[in-house]
């Protein structure tokens, strides 16, 4: 059998695992990134993590032989062509990265490929793969988090655009002139939806008078909270969800327009809210505004592989090219 290993490069941690093209994780394990050392060091770190997994691999009985390459999946904007990170929020002071060279340099006795993209992407291609996804053409992927991220998939194939910054989903505008956004622009979905903006709109609405459950916690409020407080009937934190369900489903509107996709996952921390308090929000908004056609056409589900579909993803861009 082949075998790939995936890195998921996150501003504090490096996940590292063995797939087989099936998506079985093999073997598997988590270091600190130490990001502000830079890129080369960084490079030497995942280098590390891959000789580590093929040592973990080798006690399974299983032959670095068999490795096809290794994928990666980074933050931020990413030149996939070329292995570079041109630019990236969570690695901070990063400019012009090459990489997928460094990591290349660190592991040249393996000989093995190296490849690397957005980790968006690599959780988009893990979705489609071997998560809510699999055997769809059209889709495409939003991720809720600290900010709200997007991947698109045309016939088959992550599409990166010219610039290489296609599925920027989440800067999709829902409010003009509405709440200003990280990006520099106002009313994008990130500004409503992200995690730091769920939590400030529902501080805004209990400042302004509104009862909730939630008033006893407002120094470390966050939307796992909002979320467990709306299951227990919070009648404030309900609201809140059906807003950001709105807001998405106003974004997805858009989507549906310009792309047709078969599918819309949506995947990350608030997505756990569920189908009542958030998706059935999504899909009313949705199927409100959007055209017949796109509006049937695009299912609009929650991600499947949870914190496992970067890693998915990583190692499936070594067995896709
Ligand atoms: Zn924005």
């Amino acid at each position: 059998m082949e075998y790939s290993i995936g890195i998921d490069l996150g501003g504090t941690d490096i996940k590292a695992g063995l797939l087989s093209e099936s998506g079985e994780i093999s073997c598997r394990l988590v270091m600190p990134t130490d990001a502000d050392a830079g890129g080369k060091v960084v490079a030497s770190r995942i280098a590390e993590a891959v000789l580590r997994v093929i040592e973990k691999a080798k006690t399974a009985g299983i032959d670095a032989r068999d490795l096809v390459g290794i994928g990666i999946g980074s933050p931020g904007l990413i030149i996939a062509q070329t292995g570079v990170v041109h630019f990236s929020p969570n690695l901070e002071g990063w400019a012009d990265v090459p990489l997928a060279d460094y990591v290349k340099a660190e592991l040249a006795e393996l000989e093995l490929p190296i490849f690397i993209d957005n980790d968006v992407n690599a959780m988009t291609l893990g979705e489609l793969s071997h998560g809510a996804g699999v055997g769809l053409k059209n889709i495409v992927c939003l991720t809720l988090g600290t900010g709200v991220g997007g991947g698109v998939v045309i016939d088959g194939k992550v599409y990166h655009g010219s610039g290489n910054t296609a599925g920027e989903l989440g800067h999709t505008v829902v409010i003009p002139d509405g709440r200003f956004c990280g990006c520099g622009n106002q009313g994008c979905l990130e500004a409503y939806a992200g995690a730091r903006h769920i939590v400030e709109r529902t501080i805004q609405k209990i400042e302004s008078g509104r009862r909730s459950s939630l008033t006893h916690c407002l120094s470390d409020l966050t939307p796992k909270r909002i979320s467990e407080a709306a299951q227990t009937g919070d009648e404030l934190a309900v609201e809140i969800l059906a807003e950001t369900g709105r807001y998405i489903g106003i974004a997805l509107t858009s989507v549906a327009h310009i792309l047709n996709p078969q599918m819309a996952i949506i995947g990350g921390g608030i997505a756990e809210a569920g189908e009542k308090l958030l998706f059935e929000p999504i899909r009313a908004e949705v199927s409100k505004r959007a055209m017949d056609i796109p509006a049937k056409t695009m299912r609009i589900v929650k991600a499947q592989l949870g914190n496992d579909a970067g890693l998915v993803g990583a190692a499936m861009l070594a067995f896709q090219a």
